[in-house]
C-alpha cells in the first residue's frame, strides 16, 4: 500500500480542540477544492510505501499522526489507518468533509468550505467542526453541521495584518452573539512554527 505524500514534519497542532499537542503531520498530495484563502501547497509529492512512511515517522518521539492535505480523505483508507493503528499511533484527520472519513480514526476535524450542508450529509458525526471565517461570512446554523464535541470559528489569517484583525474581530462578535461556537486561532502562525 502506498500514498502520495507532499511532506512529513513534526510540530505542534496549531488550532482546534487539540491545539498545542505535539504531532507528526503527514500532508497528502491533492485537493478537490480551490479555496481562495488556501495557504497550503499540496501539489506534487511522491508515492511512498506505508512501510517507508513508518520508517520516517518512527524517528520522531511522538505517537500521534495528523493526516492533512490538501484533502487527505482522497487517499486515506481504513486499511491505511489500521496499519498505523497496529503500530500504536493515535490518528487525527483534518478534512474539508467532502468525502466519507475512514474508520478507526481517533479524532476527526471537518472544516467545511463554501456551502456546509454537504458536511452534514457525508459525515454526520465528527469530533470537531472548524469553520474558516472572513469578515462578513455567514455563520451556519449548528443544525446544518455534523454533530460534534466542538464547534470552532477560525478567523482566516492573511498577509494583510489589518484584514486578519478584522476577521478575528468579526469571529469574536459572532461567538458572543451566537451560542455554541468557540474561537480557534492559528497559533502556529502567531508563533512562527511549521
Ligand atoms: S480544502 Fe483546504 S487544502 Fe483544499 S483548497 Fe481549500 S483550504 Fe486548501
Amino acid at each position: 500500500m502506498s500514498l502520495k505524500v507532499k511532506e512529513i514534519f513534526y510540530s505542534l497542532q496549531g488550532e482546534g480542540g487539540r491545539q498545542g499537542k505535539a504531532s507528526v503531520f503527514i500532508r497528502l498530495s491533492g485537493c478537490n477544492l480551490k479555496c481562495d484563502f488556501c495557504d497550503t501547497d499540496f501539489s506534487g509529492g511522491k508515492m511512498s510505501e506505508l512501510t517507508h512512511i513508518l520508517s520516517i515517522i518512527r524517528k520522531f518521539p511522538c505517537k500521534c499522526i495528523i493526516w492533512t492535505g490538501g484533502e487527505p480523505a482522497l487517499q486515506l483508507t481504513g486499511e491505511t489507518v489500521a496499519f498505523f493503528k497496529r503500530e500504536g499511533y493515535f490518528q487525527a484527520i483534518e478534512s474539508n468533509g467532502h468525502y466519507p472519513l475512514p474508520e478507526l480514526l481517533d479524532y476527526t476535524t471537518v472544516s467545511p468550505k463554501g456551502n456546509p450542508d454537504y458536511a452534514l450529509k457525508i459525515n454526520p458525526v465528527v469530533d470537531e467542526v472548524r469553520l474558516p471565517v472572513k469578515k462578513g461570512d455567514a455563520i451556519p446554523d449548528l443544525k446544518r453541521l455534523p454533530e460534534a464535541k466542538y464547534y470552532f470559528l477560525s478567523p482566516v489569517f492573511t498577509d494583510d495584518a489589518l484584514a486578519t484583525r478584522e476577521n478575528i474581530n468579526y469571529c469574536v462578535e459572532q461567538i458572543k452573539r451566537l451560542a455554541g461556537w468557540r474561537l480557534s486561532l492559528q497559533i502556529h502562525k502567531l508563533i512562527s512554527i511549521e
